[in-house]
């Protein structure tokens, strides 16, 4: 622009986002704030983000630590305030993330003033609070008809026995009125003692989250008269949410998160790493807490060229038998580079092995013509036989490594069975595979692959194992654990992520 003054354009595109991270549960980040994460040049995040949110930034993104935990590589606000403004100064589009809402205790409101006055755009995404969340994740509503008719957020940050506090505890003393303290672990027994001697009955009830949200999380609950004693007896410590008034009593009836029967475990997902979303998701919706672990990485099969040439060639066959997601992947990759697209197939028919592979395909705009009633290459193979007449010509396009059982029914029964290696399956090293694992309740295979992965890196995975929950997606898996000495106590019965969780809540040792 005309006039504008100089360096305005290099910095125009700049901006930061001031986004609040939520409680703790990945789930809780807001949509706006996703988006924001998903295009950010830099993140600048403190303790208190889980590493699932800090992972939705782009891998080439800078991710900076300002830390605020004890003992951790800090920087002090004023530091941290001068980093946003210099790298939104730099044309920079800047994601500063906090932990729940940005302004609810987080001194967002001073990073904003200091943007605001140094003309850097920004933009403010609520979170949401652990003043709030971690409460209803305990089962404690902050408002409730029969319990109160306001509730209000404090710091307990203040000593009030220090004779400094601006808290009124006069006001805050009312049974109708509930208060929810941050930080005031330290300052608990002060805080009691204001509340009681303004007048606060000594039943009035106390309820303490503890890493609220989270796989972690602890509730204790009690009273005015108790809770500084629970409090020592449990060893229950910050970070902690206070919440003090009757709605804590509600936990006894509508307490939730921490009643599920994965809650608070720890599951090691050893499916490769761009699988592993789906599965992540629905552990943490669960309350557990999935550590991931590939054991294997899906690659291009040693022999590209006949891969390449199945593909230019589908339509010399009748049926296209899909094994997997990747295989359907790998099929449209080649296709991709052959300049093609789904019209390749013509008539050509298409079989599933499985849901994910049918949606695999759908999300290409194919439909699956036969999806067997259990996603097996058995199925497959008996479904297959009862479509096809002999001499008919089958591709089978799989992973390098697979059990020959499809393809052999099919030659058995004089079918014409071309096997393509569409994808090989590589293990993957991971020297912190025995400690991930140790860490773990339960320990996941998906696949096959995914055992031998696992016994490539840990030679005595039977002894590993011994003392952990062991669940397989199904019995072929269950059978390949089972051969490598892995004792195995669960088995899905539906052969998918869906039937694994299903298998998990079921029957896990609580
Ligand atoms: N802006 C944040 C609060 C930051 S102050 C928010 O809106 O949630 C830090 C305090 O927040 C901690 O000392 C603790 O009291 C509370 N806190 C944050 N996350 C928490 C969680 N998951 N569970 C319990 N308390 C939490």
């Amino acid at each position: 622009m005309e006039g504008a003054e100089p360096g305005a354009e290099r910095r125009s595109n700049g901006k930061v986002c001031l986004v609040g991270a939520g409680p703790g549960d990945p789930g809780l980040l807001t949509l706006k704030g996703a988006r924001a994460l998903a295009q950010c040049d830099t993140l600048v995040y403190d303790y208190l983000a889980s590493p699932a949110i800090v992972a939705l930034a782009p891998p080439d993104c800078e991710k900076i630590y300002v830390g605020k935990k004890a003992g951790a590589h800090t920087l002090s606000q004023d530091e941290i305030t001068a980093l946003i403004v210099r790298l939104g100064r730099e044309g920079k589009k800047v994601v500063r993330l906090k932990g729940g809402d940005v302004f609810v205790f987080a001194r967002g409101g001073e990073e904003a003033q200091a943007l605001a006055e140094a003309g850097v755009p920004f933009e403010i995404v609520p979170g949401i609070t652990s003043a709030i969340a971690a409460p209803a994740y305990a089962g404690i509503p902050v408002t409730h008809r029969e319990h109160n008719t306001s509730f209000t957020i404090a710091t307990g940050h203040e000593d009030p026995t220090k004779g400094f506090s601006s808290l009124d505890f006069a006001k805050l003393a009312n049974r109708k009125a509930t208060t929810i303290f941050l930080m005031a672990m330290g300052n608990l027994a002060g805080i009691v003692a204001q509340l009681k001697e303004h007048g606060l009955e000594g039943d009035t009830p106390v309820g303490i989250v503890h890493e609220g949200t989270k796989p972690a999380q602890e509730v204790l609950t009690a009273t005015l008269d108790t809770v500084v004693d629970e409090v020592a007896r449990t060893g229950i410590t910050a970070p902690a949410i206070v919440v003090i008034g009757d709605v804590v009593r509600e936990r006894e009836r509508i307490r939730w998160f921490d009643a599920q029967p994965l809650f608070g475990k720890r599951v090691l997902v050893t499916r490769p790493a761009h699988q592993a979303d789906d599965f992540a998701t629905r552990l943490w919706e669960a309350g557990a807490e999935p550590i991931l672990a590939p054991t294997i990485a899906i690659g291009p099969p040693d022999d590209l060229d006949a891969a390449r040439e199945a593909v230019a060639r589908v339509r010399d066959y009748g049926w296209v038998v899909f094994t997997s997601r990747n295989g359907v992947d790998a099929f449209f990759d080649r296709l991709g580079e052959l300049g093609r697209d789904a019209r390749a197939f013509g008539d050509v028919r298409i079989a599933a092995i499985g849901p994910k592979t049918a949606e695999a395909l759908a999300a290409h705009g194919l439909r699956a013509d036969l999806l067997p009633p259990t996603y097996v290459n058995e199925a497959v193979a008996t479904e297959l036989l009862a479509r096809t007449n002999a001499g008919e010509r089958i591709l089978v396009y799989r992973a390098h490594e697979a059990r020959e059982v499809l393809p052999e029914t099919l030659r058995e029964n004089g079918r014409v069975a071309d096997v393509v290696a569409a994808y090989k399956t590589r293990f993957v090293d991971d020297p912190e595979l025995i400690a991930k694992t140790e860490r773990a309740d339960i320990v996941t295979f998906t696949s096959s692959s995914t055992v031998q992965g696992f016994v490539h890196n840990v030679p005595d995975a039977a002894s590993l194992l011994a003392s952990k929950t062991v669940a397989a997606i199904g019995p072929i898996t269950a059978q390949t654990a089972r051969d490598a000495g892995i004792r195995v106590d669960i088995i899905a019965n539906a052969f998918t992520v869906d039937g694994l969780m299903l298998a998990l809540g079921e029957k896990v040792p609580v």
